[in-house]
C-alpha cells in the first residue's frame, strides 16, 4: 500500500484496506511505504507547517502500524521525476506483486499515475488505484451534457439526491486493515522499519521551536485528534476545554463554552469572532479524517437515514460546504487549466492587473530568489494595508497557518478588486502559508474571489471590506486580537479607523481608497485588456 501526500490515515481508507484484503486472500504480508518528495512540494508551494503536520502524522502512523505488524517505509526521494521507479525498486526488493493506493487528482500526479501504471505492466505488477477523497467522485456528478458542472447550484441538487440514492455504497466504512503475523517483525528486511525513529523535518521546510509548539497545539497529530474536533462541532456535551488550552485562533470563545456549532453554523458559520466552523479542513486536505466520517456522523446526529440536505437547517447548510469541496476536486479533474494558472473564463486572461513583476518559480524562490514583490503586495502579505479585517486575516494566517472562509474571502476580494493584483500571487501565497492548502479549494476560493473561476462571483460585486468586516467580526474580537495596534479601540471605528487614529496608535493609514479602487476594477473587469 503506498500512501500519499492527503492519504494520512488507517481508519475507512479504501486503498489500505482492499490491500490488506488482497493480502491476506493471497497469503503475503502487507507493506505500506509513503514517499516524501521535497521537489513536489516546493513545486507545488506547500508550506513548512502543511509539511510539518504531515511528519507529525507519519510519526502517529508508524506507531499504528507497528501495532498492527505492517512495516511502514518512510523514504525520501528525488528527484520527483524518477519517484516511480523508485517504488518499483521498493516493490522489487520486498517481492511485491501488487500495489494499492488512493488517486490524487492533480495534474502532475495523475501523470505519475499513468507512468506508475505502465510501469506496473512492465513488472507483471498490478496496480490498484481507488477514489477515496471525497464523498462523490469526479466523474460522477455529469449535466446532461455530460460534461462537469461548472455552476453550483445544480451541482449540489444533483450530489445530494445522488448520494441518498445510493447512500450505502458512498458512505459505506472501508474495514480495518488486518494485522499481518507477528513473525514479520524478525524478517531481517522489515525488522529495521520497525525501530526507524521518526523525521522531524525535512531540509528548507524546518519550523522553529516557538512555531512548531504552536502547531502542535493548534492542530495536534493523528485520527483520534480529528475524530475528537469532529465531535466537539457535533456534539453539545464534549466542551472546548477537554481539547486543552483555548485555542488562540477564537480569543471570543471562553474556555468550557459548551458547544453545538453545528447546529448555529447556518446562522453564524460567517462570523470569524465566533467558534463558528468546524476547522476540519487541517484534517480533511491530509486525509487525516474520512469525508465519509463527517456525513456518517450528522446522521447519528440527526438520527436520519437519509443525508440532511435542506440547507436552512444548520446540518443541511454545513453539508452542503462538504459538497463545495467534491465540486472543487470535479473542477479540477474536468478543466485541469484551472490548476495550470489559467482562469477558468479565459476573456479574463487579458484583465490588466498591477504592481507586482511576474512572479519567479517556485523552485527560485525556494533557493531563496525571492519574488520581487511591489509595495502594495507587500504591505497585503505583512497584514499593513491599514484596513483592519483585511490586515487581521493575513496575520492569523500567517501565524496559524488557517484563517476563517470569510477572512480569506474578504483579503483575496481585496487583494484583487481594491489592490487589482493578479489572484494567481494570492493563490501562491496561500498556499505557501496555508496547513490546510488544497490545490482544488484554494484554486476554487481564489478564482471566485477574482471572478474569474466556475461559478464565480460576478465582478461586479465587489465586497466593502469595512461593511464585511462590521458582519463578520461584529464584536470586534477577531481584529482586536490579530492587529494589537487596535486593542483598545471599541466601536464602528475599530472597523475603519480614520487616518488620525491611526497615526496616533501606530496603525497603517488606509493604503487605496475603496470607492475609487472599485471603479477601477469595474473599468478593467468590464473591459478586459484595458487600462
Ligand atoms: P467548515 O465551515 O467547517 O466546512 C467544513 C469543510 O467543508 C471544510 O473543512 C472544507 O473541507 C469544506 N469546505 C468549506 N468551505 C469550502 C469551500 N469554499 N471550498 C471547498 N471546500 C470547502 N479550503 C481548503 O481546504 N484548502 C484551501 O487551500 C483553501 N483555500 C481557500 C482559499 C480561498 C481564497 C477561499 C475563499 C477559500 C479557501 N478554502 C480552502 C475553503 C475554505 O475557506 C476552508 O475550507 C474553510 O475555511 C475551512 O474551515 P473549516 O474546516 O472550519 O470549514
Amino acid at each position: 500500500y503506498w500512501m500519499r501526500f492527503a492519504d494520512l490515515r488507517i481508519t475507512d481508507n479504501r486503498a489500505l484496506s482492499q490491500a490488506s484484503e488482497r493480502a491476506r486472500a493471497i497469503g503475503v504480508p502487507l507493506v505500506a511505504l509513503f514517499v516524501l518528495s521535497p521537489q513536489d512540494y516546493i513545486a507545488h508551494d506547500r508550506s513548512p507547517r502543511r509539511i510539518d503536520f504531515v511528519l507529525r502524522n507519519l510519526a502517529t502512523l508508524q506507531i499504528s502500524f507497528r501495532e498492527l505488524h505492517i512495516p511502514f517505509h518512510i523514504v525520501t526521494h528525488s528527484p520527483r521525476k524518477t519517484l516511480p521507479e523508485r517504488v518499483f525498486q521498493l516493490l522489487k526488493e520486498y517481492e511485491c506483486n501488487h500495489l494499492f493506493a488512493n488517486i490524487e487528482y492533480e495534474v502532475d500526479e495523475l501523470r505519475r499515475d499513468i507512468r506508475v501504471w505502465k510501469l506496473g505492466e512492465k513488472h507483471g505488477i498490478q496496480v490498484n488505484l481507488f477514489h477515496n477523497k471525497n464523498i462523490i467522485e469526479p466523474g460522477v456528478i455529469l449535466t446532461k451534457q455530460g460534461k462537469g458542472y461548472t455552476v453550483y447550484s445544480p451541482y449540489w441538487r444533483n450530489w445530494i439526491d445522488t448520494l441518498n440514492s445510493n447512500l450505502d455504497e458512498y458512505i459505506k466504512e472501508a474495514p480495518q486493515p488486518l494485522p499481518n503475523s507477528e513473525s514479520i517483525m524478525q524478517d531481517k528486511r522489515f525488522s529495521v522499519l520497525f525501530k526507524a525513529p521518526a523525521l522531524d523535518s525535512i531540509a528548507g521546510f524546518e519550523l522553529n521551536d516557538t512555531d512548531a509548539a504552536k502547531m502542535e497545539v493548534s492542530w495536534p497529530a493523528g485520527e483520534t485528534a480529528a475524530k475528537q474536533i469532529l465531535e466537539r462541532f457535533l456534539n453539545t456535551r464534549v466542551r472546548s476545554s477537554q481539547l486543552g488550552a483555548v485555542n488562540p485562533l477564537n480569543p471570543g470563545a471562553q474556555n468550557g463554552e459548551k458547544h453545538s456549532r453545528i447546529l448555529k453554523y447556518k446562522d453564524t458559520r460567517d462570523q470569524m469572532d465566533k467558534d463558528s466552523t468546524s476547522r476540519l479542513s487541517v484534517y480533511l486536505s491530509s486525509g487525516v479524517l474520512s469525508i465519509r466520517e463527517c456525513i456518517r456522523q450528522t446522521m447519528v446526529l440527526t438520527g436520519s437515514k437519509k443525508v440532511e440536505g435542506n440547507p436552512s437547517s444548520g446540518v443541511g447548510r454545513w453539508i452542503q460546504e462538504l459538497a463545495w469541496r467534491d465540486f472543487y476536486t470535479g473542477v479540477l479533474s474536468h478543466y485541469p487549466r484551472v490548476s495550470m494558472g489559467r482562469p477558468y473564463f479565459e476573456k479574463y486572461s487579458e484583465v490588466v492587473w498591477e504592481d507586482h513583476q511576474v512572479p519567479q518559480d517556485s523552485v527560485a524562490k525556494h533557493e531563496g530568489r525571492e519574488d520581487v514583490d511591489g509595495e502594495m503586495c507587500r504591505r497585503w502579505k505583512e497584514g499593513m494595508t491599514g484596513v483592519p479585517i483585511v490586515d487581521a486575516a493575513m496575520r492569523c494566517l500567517r501565524e496559524m497557518g488557517w484563517v476563517h472562509n470569510r477572512a480569506r474571502m474578504i483579503a483575496a476580494m481585496y487583494l484583487t478588486k481594491d489592490l487589482m493584483i493578479d489572484w494567481r500571487v494570492g493563490e501562491r501565497y496561500f498556499m505557501q502559508n496555508l496547513i490546510d492548502g488544497d490545490l482544488a479549494s484554494n484554486n476554487g476560493g481564489w478564482q471566485w474571489c477574482a471572478s474569474t473561476g466556475v461559478d464565480p462571483c460576478p465582478y461586479f460585486r465587489i465586497f466593502n471590506p469595512h461593511t464585511q468586516s462590521l458582519k463578520a467580526d461584529p464584536t470586534g474580537d477577531f481584529i482586536r486580537h490579530w492587529v494589537p495596534e487596535l486593542q483598545k479601540v471599541r466601536g464602528p471605528e475599530l472597523h475603519s479607523p480614520p487616518a488620525s487614529m491611526a497615526d496616533k496608535l501606530g496603525y497603517p493609514r488606509e493604503i487605496i481608497d475603496h470607492s475609487q479602487a472599485r471603479d477601477r476594477a469595474l473599468r478593467r473587469f468590464k473591459n478586459p485588456g484595458e487600462e
